[in-house]
């Protein structure tokens, strides 16, 4: 799950608390929005610079409407999520060593794939807390998960996502004793600082790498947090001014050797500014990708080595560690195709999918004809059962094939 890329950085300015080599004990130049949502939105407050963030989340973490470890209903819950997004042939599959054959058609499953820990923990204390308020009114301040499936199934249990008009949050329509989740890539300072005033009972399913991420960040904090990648260049950024000393903590969910890369670049830019014996008074680098991401990027490395036809990479299109499972595999050239569900197959033999910077592209013919073998690896936030489908759809083409044939 992904938190924002930070870029943080100070002004050279006769403020004297710049070159103190120990501390990033840094001056704020614009209020402190702290963020680690994927998207957009905001809710309309702002948040004074002096505001102290790790100090209210400390004290809300305390209150009596705050939940972060669920309500004892763990065990009921898990039934309930393996009844509904664990699948037969991902069974099958793990039972046979990885890979199998159904028809003409093989299937090797990388050796690390789908939920991981943070997102089945997200979800199965959203599912606890509509156990926990039958009749109460939940809201989710976002996508519980990048998934659809999952999304929905919460919408199902009446689990409704704050509106959102002209880009903001409209924090209004939640009550006073509402049930307020928040997603399991987190919520920025200022939507729980709203939601702390209006004295709600939260469900906090943040992933404890996300929740790791920000304190180490807020250790070095008063610093200005730039929200996403697309704005580590803001207006009016000077580099001979601006850039004076760095630090760097990316999202959880990034591609190992893109971080490094960054982190390398920035630092030789730091080097040749101060020289290599000051580097580290000027520049740190935190590494916050997390396991699980880790663990599906070696498996993809491992899987395109494979003598594959193709390979399958299933996830929600807006789900940051799923893009960079199809990156690996576009690097290597194998033909790949990022969908986030079954429904992105057909009619026939046509597939519509996503490249991983984004780009939406329609392919026909993408089956080969005769036997082939496919590579098949899912996101951190995609149940098995949403492979299921996939590869059903995959069988049900390859026997369309072998009719037509025969
Ligand atoms: S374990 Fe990693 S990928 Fe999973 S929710 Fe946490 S940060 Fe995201």
């Amino acid at each position: 799950m992904a938190i924002a890329f930070q870029l943080c950085r100070i002004p050279i300015s006769t403020s004297t608390d710049l070159f103190l080599p120990e501390t990033f004990s840094l001056r704020l130049r614009k209020p402190l929005s702290v963020r680690c949502s994927a998207d957009d939105s905001s809710s309309s407050i702002t948040v004074d610079p002096d505001f102290d963030a790790k100090l209210f989340r400390k004290n809300l973490t305390r209150s009596k409407n705050y939940n972060r470890r669920g309500f004892g209903r763990k065990e009921e819950t898990l039934e309930l999520m393996n009844q509904e997004y664990t699948s037969d042939i991902i069974k099958t599959l793990k039972e046979n060593g990885n890979e199998y054959t159904w028809g003409n058609v093989t299937v090797k499953l990388a050796e690390s794939y789908g939920f991981c820990w943070g997102v089945e923990r997200a979800v199965q204390i959203a599912y606890e807390a509509r156990k926990q308020f039958p009749e109460d009114k939940i809201w989710i301040t976002n996508e519980i998960i990048h998934n659809p499936t999952v999304n929905k199934r919460l919408e199902e249990m009446e689990v409704a996502n704050i509106p959102i008009e002209e880009g903001k949050k409209q924090f209004e329509v939640v009550n006073k004793g509402d049930v307020v989740i928040l997603p399991a890539f987190g919520a920025a300072v200022d939507e729980m600082l709203t939601l702390s005033d209006k004295n709600v009972q939260i469900v906090d399913t943040t992933c404890p790498w996300v929740s790791k991420v920000w304190n180490s960040v807020e250790k070095h904090k008063k610093v200005i947090f730039l929200q996403k990648f697309k704005y580590a260049v803001s207006e009016g950024f000077d580099p001979d001014r601006d850039l004076v000393k760095v630090g760097i903590a990316n999202q959880t969910t990034m591609l190992k050797g893109e971080t490094e890369e960054m982190g390398k670049l920035v630092e030789r830019t730091i080097m040749r500014k101060f020289g290599v014996e000051n580097v580290n008074d000027h520049f740190i680098s935190f590494n916050t990708i997390c396991d699980a991401t880790q663990e599906r990027q070696d498996a993809m490395y491992k899987m395109v080595e494979e003598d594959l036809d193709l390979i399958l990479v299933v996830g929600g299109w807006n789900s940051s560690n799923t893009s960079h499972l199809q990156e690996i595999a576009e690097e290597r050239g194998i033909p790949s195709y990022w969908i986030d569900s079954e429904q992105r197959i057909g009619p026939g033999n046509k597939i519509a999918y996503k490249l991983n910077h984004g780009e939406l592209v329609e392919k026909e013919n993408w089956l080969p004809k005769g036997p082939i073998t496919i590579g098949i690896t899912s996101g951190a936030s995609t149940p098995d059962k949403a492979v299921e489908d996939v590869l059903f759809k995959v069988f049900d083409l390859k026997r369309e094939e072998l009719l037509q044939v025969a």
